[in-house]
Parts: structure tokens; C-alpha cells; sequence
């Protein structure tokens, strides 16, 4: 089913998020975290794809593991940079063979490595573009509560999220954020904006203090002073237990207000989200 027929008819949907682990090991932690999440009774999962294509296959073998075996639907994330048409093409002809509809459309970090090949898509929306042009799958794009660092202010970021709308995006997932305001103020820019499609909030529980200064940099996250503030000098047990209650006032806020849906990054671990979830009221 796609995801976009989905977010018309459950409200707020739950979703997981997923990365391709590097070692067997790992690897055995995920497939666990799939099994101890099914009960759960999501409505889709995804699986991330990292840099340049590094991970096509094991995101396509993931994400079809995910779509044999469990009950909910599977979305395969695909970035473009670097990428030309033939490769996609290659990668999208086993997406429908497999029965799988659903596709995240991203640009992906640019590459720092200044030889790095440009490849035929420069922007998110040059992917949907394309993607869209086969008339087969079910495509959404990321969103920036935060707005996206690259851009020089809201009005321009909107724009291009628009045109990703335009070009035949169907809803949108957010980069995590942990200050309701910026999910509710960028809705309403959107709105203003002309943007009518499904808006999904990610979701993501601070569980040890590391995590701070990695979400702040990697994500231009910021995190509230107050909560830093809480977790400051704690054990590892407190810190987590204070990251996952915020995290529950913050779905139970979103859910009071509207949310189409909310995606939970789950790092390949399933307690976090597990305990987030059966605190939910509305669940
Ligand atoms: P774009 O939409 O192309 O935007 C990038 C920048 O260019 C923005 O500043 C935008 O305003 C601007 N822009 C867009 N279109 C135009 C245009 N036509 N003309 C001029 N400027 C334009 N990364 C991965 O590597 N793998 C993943 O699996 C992955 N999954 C993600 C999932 C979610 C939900 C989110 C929020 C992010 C994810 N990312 C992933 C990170 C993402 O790749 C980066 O944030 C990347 O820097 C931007 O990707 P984008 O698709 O938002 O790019």
C-alpha cells in the first residue's frame, strides 16, 4: 500500500526508521529490533542508504527482509548525489519487481572530496522528478523544521520544498527536532506556502548525554536549554529515562495538535522506542 493512501486514513501513523547495519553483528541486533518492534503495529518502516549509494544493495535487501516478514509497509531511501540515471534505473526496476511502492527522495550530504563525480541529479527535486516520471511509486521528501543549513533562510527553504511537492512528492518526514514550536511554525509555513501534503514529525529520544552534541552538529538540532539543563550529571539510567519522558510529552503534544504522523529514528534498537510508545496515551 502506499504510505501517502496510509496518511489518509490512520492519523497519527507510526513509522520506524532504520540504517544498514556494517557487521554481522550488528546485523543480529537488527534483525531482533525488527522482530521486538512487530507488535508494535506499525503502519511503515524505512531504511536509510547511505552516501553516494554505498549501502543500495543492503538498503534493498533490508527493506525487502522487512517487506516479506512483517506486517507493516517498507519505504527504501534513495539519495542522488553522485548518482546517474542508468544506476537508479537499475535500482528502481528492482524496487517494483519486489512489490515495493515507497521511496524517500533525497540529495544526501555532498560529497567533500572535491573530484567527487557530479552524477545527473544536483537537488532532492531533480530525484522526484524522475522518480515520478515512472508513475509507480509512492515518493516523499525530506523536510526542515530547523530549516536546512545550506539554506539562507526560511522563505527559501520552503520554496524548494514546495517544488519538491510539485514535482510529485506525496508527504514529508522531518528531520528530527526537539522543540515542538519549530514543527508548528514550519506547518504553518507550509501551509502559507501552498504545501497540502502530509507532514510526518521524526522523532528522535535523547538516551545518553553523547548524543547532545552530535544531534546539535550533525543534525542543527537544537536542544532545549532546559532539558540539557535536567540531564546534566546524571547517570546513564537517569539521562535515558529523562529522554524518553520528553520524548513522550513531545508525541503526546504533537499528536494533541494535529500530527499526521510521527517517525520514530530508532538507531537499529527497539527499547527506547518500545517504551516511548507504550506510554502513549493515545495508542
Ligand atoms: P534537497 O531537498 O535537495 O535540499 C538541499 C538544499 O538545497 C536545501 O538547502 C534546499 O533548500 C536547497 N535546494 C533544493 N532544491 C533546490 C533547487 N532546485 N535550487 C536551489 N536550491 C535547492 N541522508 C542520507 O545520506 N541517507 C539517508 O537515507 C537519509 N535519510 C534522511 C531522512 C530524513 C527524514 C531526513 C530529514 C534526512 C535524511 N538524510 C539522509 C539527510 C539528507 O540527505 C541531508 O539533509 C541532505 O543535506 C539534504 O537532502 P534533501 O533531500 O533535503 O536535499
Amino acid at each position: 500500500m502506499s504510505i501517502a493512501n496510509i496518511l489518509s486514513t490512520r492519523k497519527p501513523s507510526i513509522s520506524f526508521e532504520f540504517f544498514p547495519p556494517k557487521t554481522l553483528t550488528i546485523e543480529k541486533v537488527l534483525f531482533d529490533t525488527i522482530d521486538s518492534l512487530q507488535e508494535e503495529h506499525a503502519d511503515f518502516s524505512s531504511v536509510t542508504f547511505g552516501a553516494g549509494g554505498s549501502t543500495a544493495d543492503k538498503t534493498f535487501d533490508w527493506i525487502k527482509y522487512i517487506k516479506d516478514t512483517c506486517s507493516y509497509e517498507t519505504m527504501m531511501h534513495i539519495t542522488c548525489v553522485g548518482f546517474n540515471k542508468a544506476t537508479l534505473d537499475g535500482i528502481l526496476d528492482k524496487l517494483e519487481e519486489a512489490g515495493i511502492e515507497n521511496v524517500l527522495a533525497l540529495r544526501g550530504d555532498l560529497p567533500k572530496e572535491s573530484n567527487a563525480p557530479a552524477g545527473d541529479f544536483k537537488y532532492a527535486s531533480d530525484l522526484v522528478e524522475y522518480i515520478a516520471l515512472r508513475n509507480k511509486f509512492c515518493i516523499g521528501v525530506a523536510g526542515y523544521p530547523e530549516k536546512h543549513p545550506e539554506s539562507k533562510d526560511f522563505e527559501e527553504d520552503i520554496k524548494m520544498l514546495k517544488n519538491k511537492v510539485d514535482k510529485g512528492a506525496s508527504f514529508i518526514i522531518t528531520q528530527l527536532f526537539f522543540n515542538n514550536e519549530y514543527f508548528y511554525e514550519f506547518r504553518e509555513r507550509c501551509e502559507k506556502a501552498g504545501i497540502n501534503v502530509p507532514i510526518v514529525a521524526g522523532i528522535m529520544p535523547i538516551i545518553n548525554y553523547s548524543q547532545i552534541e552530535r544531534f546539535q552538529v550533525m543534525c542543527s538540532s537544537h536542544i532545549p536549554a532546559e532539558l540539557i539543563k535536567q540531564m546534566e550529571g546524571k547517570s546513564e539510567e537517569d539521562v535515558a529515562k529523562i529522554g524518553i519522558d520528553y520524548a513522550v510529552a513531545q508525541c503526546e503534544d504533537l499528536v494533541a495538535n494535529g500530527v499526521a504522523g510521527l517517525h520514530f529514528y530508532t538507531l537499529n534498537r527497539s527499547t527506547a522506542t518500545k517504551k516511548i510508545l507504550d506510554k502513549l496515551h493515545f495508542l
